[in-house]
């Protein structure tokens, strides 16, 4: 979290990312073998229309799409719109327009982009063609983008008669998917990750059930009203629930297995993931002692990162008890 100015609300950006591996199925394989082969193909439909990219089920029948035909890489642009400012991740890096294009031998149009330089450049109706990317690899991308025919090319183009076929097919795709935005802290949690840069954990009692939240929210989710008492609670808590890691995934920080737990601090009601370490996965209980382990001083920020992590502090486990409301 970075701080403009202490008395504004905070804010930080956040980025959510990871590869999405997908199996691709007996009908979208054959589509990206084609594309690799720089063919373009489409599924029959029950009514006998063709569509490209093929769905995997008829949307009328629902049964599975099973007949597969070569389409043309030329086509008709059936409505289009302008894209002034491309973003990250788009076919092109420049202006271009989103088009809907009608394949030669196609009954139903494919969105993709078409590089012309400015508005002026596109029509309903124009002709266009795939430009293939310079090595293709059974991949949506591997067709670059669509670029105008010239008029003299307005026939129509020739379509190839039957898919081909490959030795090897292309039975899987990872699409990275990506999401960055700009975390708006509500001034509630402005005031938590500012207390926690002075080394203090900070909740908020609700007046109506007296019921303590940490991080604080504003208002009780079970009264409806503004939460206006601030509490200091210590960093000492008891462990309610937790899970033992032991899948290793993109970005993890910490070697598997460890354990993240849900912990009750003294006089909160509501409890709060982090980590538990300095001990082994399988020591790790319900009913736990943990008390907070800070990182150095100077390391200190805005941020619930000042904590490293739990650990044990050797008293005996709280009573079921005291905890069973908080599960
Ligand atoms: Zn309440």
């Amino acid at each position: 979290m970075t701080s403009v100015q202490e008395s504004r609300t905070l804010h930080a950006p956040m980025k959510v990312e990871f590869d999405y591996t997908r199996s691709l199925g007996p009908v979208l394989s054959q589509f990206m073998t084609g594309l690799r082969r720089r063919q373009v193909t489409g599924g029959v439909l029950s009514d006998g229309t063709v569509v490209v990219p093929p769905p995997e089920y008829d949307p009328t029948t629902h049964r599975a799409i099973s007949e597969i035909v070569a389409v043309g890489d030329e086509g008709v642009v059936r409505t289009w719109s302008w894209v002034a400012e491309p973003v990250m991740d788009q076919p092109l890096d420049k202006p271009f327009a989103f088009a809907l294009i009608q394949l030669d031998g196609a009954d139903a149009p494919l969105l993709h982009a078409v590089d012309v330089d400015s508005p002026a450049d596109m029509e309903t109706g124009m002709r266009v063609r795939v430009r293939w990317a310079e090595e293709t690899v059974g991949a949506i991308t591997d067709i670059a983008c669509f670029e105008p025919l010239p008029s003299s090319t307005d026939a129509g183009s020739e379509l190839p008669n039957e898919p081909g076929s490959d030795a090897e097919a292309v039975t899987g795709i990872v699409s990275p998917v990506r999401l960055a935005y700009d975390y708006a802290a509500s001034p509630e949690e402005s005031k938590f990750f500012r207390g926690l840069a002075e080394g203090r954990i900070l909740g908020q009692r609700c007046p109506s059930c007296h019921k303590v939240y940490v991080p604080p929210r504003g208002a009780c989710p079970v009264d409806g009203v503004p939460t206006t008492d601030e509490v200091e609670l210590p960093d000492k808590g008891t462990v309610t629930t937790y899970c033992i890691v032991n899948v290793p995934f993109l970005g993890q920080k910490i070697t598997p297995p460890y354990v993240s737990a849900y912990v009750l601090l003294d006089g909160a009601d509501i409890a709060f993931l982090h980590l538990i370490l300095d001990t082994e996965a399988d020591e790790v209980r319900m009913g736990m002692r943990v008390e907070a382990v800070w990182k150095p001083r100077d390391e200190w920020g805005t941020t619930i990162e000042n904590i490293s992590h739990f650990r044990p502090t050797g008293e005996p486990d709280a009573d079921y008890e005291t905890y069973k409301q908080h599960l």
